[in-house]
Parts: structure tokens; C-alpha cells; sequence
């Protein structure tokens, strides 16, 4: 039997932590922030130190939590993983600096600019559901409450944790479990589904399906710039500024709620209705900046979906994503009789009439079904 092992990330959403807790909670966060910050700043200077040379082969014993628990003795009173996380992370941005040289610098982390996290890890069960799942125990912290959507089954093991204090104000934890599954048999794709990418309504499938976006997704965007020209009206850093910037936060948080919630949906619809699914190989980054979709495009995730539907089609043993090259010209070819119609490059035409057998296109559904054509030959070959 082949069995491997597959690290799944579970949500909890609301965590629901006491005065005191939430503040040990601040604090935790802001010593991690600041043993990374000066990691970082210890780091700087030895590269300086060495004119901008790299560590040869890591002989300099990078800088860790223990160093500065002599000049900030308060360091003792939180979470120590939480440190030790905040080394790992700075060890990772480090070495990603100069194993690749497109990625930037680390960063200082800031109080306000920076997501306000912390991770620890779980050592002899010191994180655990207690109270029929309806308290998460931490470490210093304490049993917190929590509200869960789904039951945990028993074998799943508990890895990690990551707390974070939204920009809105309330506490989410992040809990990622580890479970061994069998490896699924490998499907032979016999189903094929072409996407096309709209900006408009996120995609259309080659069997004229239409993503439809949900009209009240509109409608908290209309509340959020609502609420985002208020904001902009108040004197900064004002009680009241203070106030609105959380109520723009928290329809952030709701819009992207309701967001990855629609794209989960869309992405285990799709997965489980057909074997193969072909897209475009689109750099999405590019298309917001030229055609100045950027706020639908960005919106709407293509992207993400992508990625889901990638890891939920290799989950069931499905071949995943098969991408189209983006010189593929599927908006142009007739997908009854391929011929190619430089009429339908214009954005704007929606419908056409092939020129040479007269079928009636939608262009949206045309270019679906001609990416599933071509996914298939490029997956069968
Ligand atoms: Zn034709």
C-alpha cells in the first residue's frame, strides 16, 4: 500500500480570547516582532561588517532569541516558540535573499504596517482542544475560546499554530494539523473542462457555465468604498479615525471572507465534475496593469482559484491544472472548425460568426472550449 503523508492547514476563524489573554496575546506579537527586528538588525551589521559579502557556508552562527533576553528581560514572560518562530522566518527571508537574486532584503517588521502574528509550535501536546473543541489551549495563554466549523477527526495531529490580531480587532487562530492519507489511485482523465479567464466574472467554462459572481459581493464593495471615503474625511489619527479605519478593516475582512468562501466552492465544484481542467497560461499581474482591470482582477482571484483547483485535482489523484501557453490564440479560432478569425481579437466583440462554416460564437464560451481542446492534445500527448 502506498501511503503518503499530506500537511493540511485547518482555519479556526474567531477566537474569542479574554481581556487578559488578548493582551499577553499583543504582547507575544510584539516581542516576536522585535527579537526578529533585532535578529535582523544583528544580521545587518555582521554583512556590513563582511562589505556585503554572504556568510561563507554559514560559519557565523546566526543570532537567536537567547541573545537579547539580558536587555529585555520581558522576553521570558511570553511564549518562547513564538521566538523561535520568529528566528525560522528571518533564517528563511535570509537565505531566500541569497539564494535568489529577485528577492528583496528582509524587511524591519513595523507595529502598524505588518500583519500582527505569532506562530508556535506544539511540543508534548502543550497545544490542545479542550472542552469538546470549544477551547484551544496555548501556550502561557491559556484556554481560549473558539468557534469551529467542522469536526477534527482523531488522528489528525496537531502541528502548529498561528495567532493573529486582524486590523479590524478580532483574533483569528490558524491551526495546522498533519494527517497520513493514502495516496489516491491515479485517475485516467476521461472529462475535460476549458476556463477562460473573464475579468468581468471571474471565468466561463467550455460547457457555457458562468462563475456569477454573487450580486452581494457588489454590494459590500459599494459599503466598502463608502466607508473608505469617510475614513478619508477624518482628521488622522483622531479617535474617530481611529474608529472608522477598524470599520473599513472589518469589511475588508468580510469581502475576503466571502470571497475565498465562493472560490472554495467553485474550485470543489469544478475538481469533482471533471478530470482534467485546462487554463491559460496568463501572468494575471500583467493583465491588471495593462488593460487597467486592476481592482476586478485582482479581486476576484483568479489566481487563487487556480491554485486550489490545482491541489484539490492532484488530491484526488486527477492530473492537475494543464496550462495553455498564452500565445495560444483561443479567443481567435473558430472551436468548430478552426479557422482563425483575427475579427474576434477586439475585446469588444462578444459574439461572431465564423467566416468559413457559419457557426455562432460567444466569445467567452468559444475560447473555453478552444483551451479545452488544446489542454486535451497537450495532456494526451
Ligand atoms: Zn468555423
Amino acid at each position: 500500500m502506498n501511503t503518503t503523508t499530506i500537511t493540511r492547514r485547518r482555519a479556526i476563524r474567531f477566537a474569542y480570547p479574554t481581556k487578559g489573554q488578548a493582551n499577553l496575546i499583543d504582547r507575544t506579537i510584539g516581542c516576536a516582532r522585535l527579537v526578529y527586528n533585532l535578529m535582523l538588525e544583528t544580521r545587518i551589521a555582521s554583512y556590513q561588517s563582511r562589505f556585503g559579502m554572504p556568510d561563507a557556508q554559514g560559519k557565523e552562527p546566526p543570532p537567536t532569541p537567547r541573545l537579547y533576553k539580558d536587555d529585555y528581560p520581558f522576553l521570558i514572560d511570553v511564549d518562547s516558540m513564538a521566538l523561535c518562530n520568529a528566528q525560522m522566518h528571518l533564517d528563511k527571508a535570509y537565505r531566500s535573499f541569497f539564494a535568489n537574486p529577485k528577492s528583496v532584503f528582509p524587511k524591519y517588521k513595523s507595529k502598524h504596517r505588518s500583519r500582527q502574528t505569532y506562530t508556535t509550535n506544539c511540543i508534548r501536546n502543550n497545544i490542545r482542544f479542550e472542552n469538546g473543541g470549544t477551547r484551544l489551549r496555548l501556550p502561557k495563554v491559556g484556554p481560549i475560546k473558539v468557534r469551529q466549523h467542522k469536526r477534527i477527526p482523531d488522528d489528525w495531529k496537531l502541528k502548529s499554530v498561528t495567532v493573529e490580531h486582524c486590523p479590524s480587532g478580532r483574533y483569528e487562530a490558524t491551526v495546522l494539523f498533519e494527517y497520513e492519507t493514502q495516496a489516491p489511485e491515479p485517475v485516467h482523465p476521461s472529462t475535460f473542462v476549458g476556463l477562460d479567464y473573464s475579468s468581468h466574472d471571474l471565468y466561463v467554462t467550455s460547457d457555457g457555465e458562468h462563475a456569477g459572481y454573487p450580486r452581494f459581493y457588489r454590494q459590500w464593495q459599494e459599503r466598502l468604498a463608502f466607508e473608505q471615503r469617510k475614513w478619508s474625511r477624518m482628521v488622522k489619527g483622531s479617535a474617530n479615525w481611529s474608529k472608522q479605519k477598524r470599520k473599513v478593516a472589518k469589511v475588508h475582512e468580510r469581502i475576503r471572507d466571502m470571497r475565498m468562501d465562493f472560490l472554495r466552492k467553485a474550485a470543489n465544484r469544478i475538481s469533482e465534475s471533471y478530470d482534467c481542467v485546462c487554463v491559460e497560461d496568463l501572468d494575471l499581474h500583467a493583465i491588471a496593469q495593462t488593460l487597467r482591470l486592476g481592482k476586478s482582477t485582482m479581486d476576484n482571484g483568479f489566481g487563487m482559484l487556480r491554485a486550489m483547483l490545482d491541489r484539490k485535482l492532484v488530491e484526488q489523484g486527477k492530473p492537475g491544472l494543464v496550462k495553455v501557453g498564452k500565445w495560444y490564440p483561443s479567443s481567435q479560432l473558430c472551436s468548430d472548425c478552426g479557422h482563425r478569425y483575427a475579427g474576434a481579437k477586439d475585446l469588444s466583440v462578444r459574439e461572431w460568426a465564423c467566416p468559413e462554416c457559419g457557426a455562432w460564437h460567444d466569445r467567452d464560451v468559444n475560447a473555453a472550449k478552444n483551451i479545452r481542446d488544446e489542454g486535451r492534445r497537450l495532456s494526451l500527448q
